[in-house]
């Protein structure tokens, strides 16, 4: 499970985010839902040890502390970021972008069924396993860095916006794929604005607003709430 405690982050004299808490239990869709500006890739950055936290925060992982660790322990830790933009190298092939996902200790070993499992879960990759990801769709391209990050074996995934750029289908596809990873056990906290599909296959989800959290409740209860329909559905 992991659990973030009193998250503050700061840019300089500006504070991104404050004193933010909540979690994630292996198993189960969290959405966190926000708009632009609102803090939300901070929040998964400074979860993977990439920007700099305040002194009094405290992120763990199934009991193991992982606030001071470098990004590369986190990883090893079991805890995954794709980030917003995706990340993956044009240049190289499909296959040469998924093995960089296994370079992780606790994945070597299990690298063959990693990669199994990622082509069960993403058939179009499997046929084209040896061409250069930037001749991949965006839909593609996202299942390579989803891919990628499943590599490393994780047991929580942080998403940053996966949605962004694709078509409603693709992101349902897309969203079917994540509904399977987290029936395998994987717990997988979701950046998202699309609040329509994202809630569709989440369990839980948190509202996020100047760098503070305002709000958390089941989907199903947010995707009545009059104010979530208001600020992220469209409705009301
Ligand atoms: P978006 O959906 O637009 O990416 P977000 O919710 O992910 O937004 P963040 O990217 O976390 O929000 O940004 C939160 C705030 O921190 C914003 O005001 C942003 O301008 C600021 N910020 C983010 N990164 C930096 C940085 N490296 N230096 C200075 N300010 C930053």
């Amino acid at each position: 499970m992991l659990e973030v405690h009193k998250l503050s982050v700061s840019y300089g004299k500006h504070t991104a985010l404050r004193d933010v808490s909540l979690r994630v239990d292996r198993g189960e869709i969290v959405v966190m839902l926000g708009a632009n500006g609102a803090g939300k890739s901070s929040l998964l950055k400074a979860c993977a040890g990439l920007v700099a936290k305040h002194e009094n925060t405290a992120i763990a992982l199934s009991g193991k502390d992982l606030t001071d660790l470098a990004a590369h322990r986190i990883v090893e830790a079991g805890l995954a970021l794709v980030p917003e933009g995706r990340g993956i190298f044009g240049d190289l092939t499909v296959r040469e972008n998924l093995e960089l996902g296994a370079f992780a200790k606790r994945a070597r070993t299990s690298e063959k069924d990693n990669l199994e499992r990622v082509m069960t879960l993403f058939p179009k990759l499997s046929e084209r396993l040896d061409q250069d990801a930037r001749t991949m769709s965006g839909g593609e391209q996202q299942m390579v860095a989803l891919g990628r990050a499943l590599m490393s074996n994780p047991d929580i995934l942080l998403l940053d916006e996966p949605s962004l750029g694709l078509s409603p289908i693709m992101t349902g596809d897309l969203f079917k794929a994540l509904a399977a990873i987290r029936n395998t056990g994987v717990g997988v906290l979701l950046v998202e604005q699309n609040a329509h599909q994202s809630l569709a296959i989440s369990d839980r989800g948190y509202l996020i607003e100047n760098g503070a959290i305002t709000g958390q409740d089941t989907a199903l209860a947010l995707q009545s709430d009059l104010a979530v329909q208001k600020a992220f559905l469209g409705l009301a």
